[in-house]
């Protein structure tokens, strides 16, 4: 585990040296050149969460269905990866128990008024539930659900019993964390559920005062319950999937970052993790019947745009080996002041369109799980105004529909890398 060192406690002349010097080759230095290239955090209520929303997303069973994704404030994450920006929105001190609990309420109230058509039922192949009932949630908190420093322990049976509702639960880790806590968590979730069927205790209070949406991840999500409607009962049905052994139709699912599968790329992304390590925290999760998502980097730092497609590729495989359910692809992206450093030096561009359309259509094709491309930003990626739109659409069907459209042919670009 990094040591977890923050801006504010990095004497200024040791920043300035960082400042000046090349992305270090000593993993013991990283940590300090990383962050003296952070400007501020963001300031943040501990109550609530500093955004969320509503997306559409393909389930396991082929169905569309809606999520409910909320950003939970928390402590930092303790490590400190090269190309993260997360640190933006989170606290330097760990919250207050109960706080995560009621951060959740904030959220679903006024999502859950956002979204309240009947649950349909979940057959065929590829069915696009539009408005469907929202059946899943996601609670990210820009770090680890396991980290005891960012989500404290003693609230998680409370945050169990305002999730058990939904039929999934998606939280996010580092491989580092992944083990009993999960366990536990898993269980509390489970025993939330076969409790009465009933719908939690958060879906009965009050709305309060104004909307915790972050403007800019409102724009990138599109669809988001921002307005303050009266509070109307969450649609509850119990779902009758069961925990399988290959993490098939469980209600618990973890997130990890694989970022990449090249290994000396990802030791220099300083993220702390060997591919042994996220493969036995991948084992673990699949011999305990929890879902397992996988995030990987399309382009990181130190990869030329052939090599990245290439490895895009591999780290897809690498996932789906080690049991992934999903694998979700985002463009390594500006705004942590660490890449923009490298980009200086040559050694860091963000991906092109045509690289991310690539890398979908390769997973897609692999026919071993569903594969979606982070669409937010789109156009900052795209060299042409005349075609980027068309693409976002061709690239969000293909998310939903898991299926390679015919791609988008443009006069003026001809969607060549350029
Ligand atoms: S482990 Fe995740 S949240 Fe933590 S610094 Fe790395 S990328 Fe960011
Ligand atoms: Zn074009």
């Amino acid at each position: 585990m990094a040591a977890g060192l923050s801006l504010e406690i990095i004497p200024r002349f040791v920043r300035e040296q960082a400042v000046t010097t090349p992305y270090p080759e000593q993993p013991g230095e990283r940590d300090h050149w990383i962050i003296a290239r952070r400007v501020g955090r963001n300031p943040l209520d501990p109550f609530k969460p500093h955004a969320f929303l509503l997306e559409e997303e393909r389930a396991e069973s082929g169905e569309i269905v809606s999520v409910a994704t909320i950003f939970l404030t928390n402590r930092e994450c303790p490590w400190r990866c090269l190309m993260c920006d997360l640190w933006k929105n989170t606290l330097a001190e760990t919250v207050r128990a109960g706080a995560i609990p009621a951060q959740i309420d904030h959220a679903l109230a006024r999502l859950v008024a956002a979204d309240v058509s009947p649950r349909r039922a979940s057959t065929g192949s590829c069915r696009v539930l539009t408005n469907a009932a929202t059946r899943q949630i996601k609670l990210y908190n820009s770090g680890s659900f396991f980290d005891p420093r960012a989500i404290p322990p003693e609230d998680h049976e409370a945050i169990a019993r305002r999730v058990a509702v939904f039929e999934r639960v998606i939280v996010e880790c580092h491989p580092a964390l992944v083990g009993e806590p999960a366990l536990r968590f898993r269980d509390l979730v489970e025993e939330a559920r076969a409790w009465d069927g009933k719908p939690p205790s958060v879906l009965n209070v009050s709305m309060g005062s104004g909307t915790a949406l972050t403007p800019a991840l409102s724009l990138r999500r599109g669809r988001i319950g921002a307005s303050a409607q009266p509070l109307t009962p969450f649609p509850v049905e119990p779902c009758p999937a069961k925990a399988g052994a290959d993490g098939l139709g469980t209600k618990l699912e973890l997130a990890m970052g694989l970022e990449t599968a090249h290994p000396e790329v990802l030791e220099k992304l300083n993220k702390r993790m060997t591919l042994d390590q996220f493969r036995r925290a991948a084992e673990f999760l699949r011999r305990n019947g929890i879902a397992l998502r996988v995030f990987v980097l399309v382009r990181p730092p130190f990869l030329h745009e052939v090599e990245a497609l290439d490895w895009a590729g591999r780290s897809v495989d690498f996932a789906f080996d080690c049991g992934a359910t999903v694998v979700s692809l985002v463009p390594t992206r500006f705004g942590n002041g660490a890449l923009e450093e490298l980009a200086g030096r040559g050694q860091f561009s963000p991906p092109k369109l045509p690289t991310l359309e690539a890398a979908l259509e390769y997973g897609i094709g692999l026919k071993r799980g569903r594969v979606f491309v982070d669409l937010w930003d789109l156009e900052k990626f795209s060299d042409c105004p005349a075609c980027v739109e068309q693409r976002r659409r061709r690239l969000h069907e293909m998310n939903l529909r898991q299926m390679v459209l015919r791609r988008v042919i443009c006069e003026r670009c001809g969607g060549r890398i350029r």
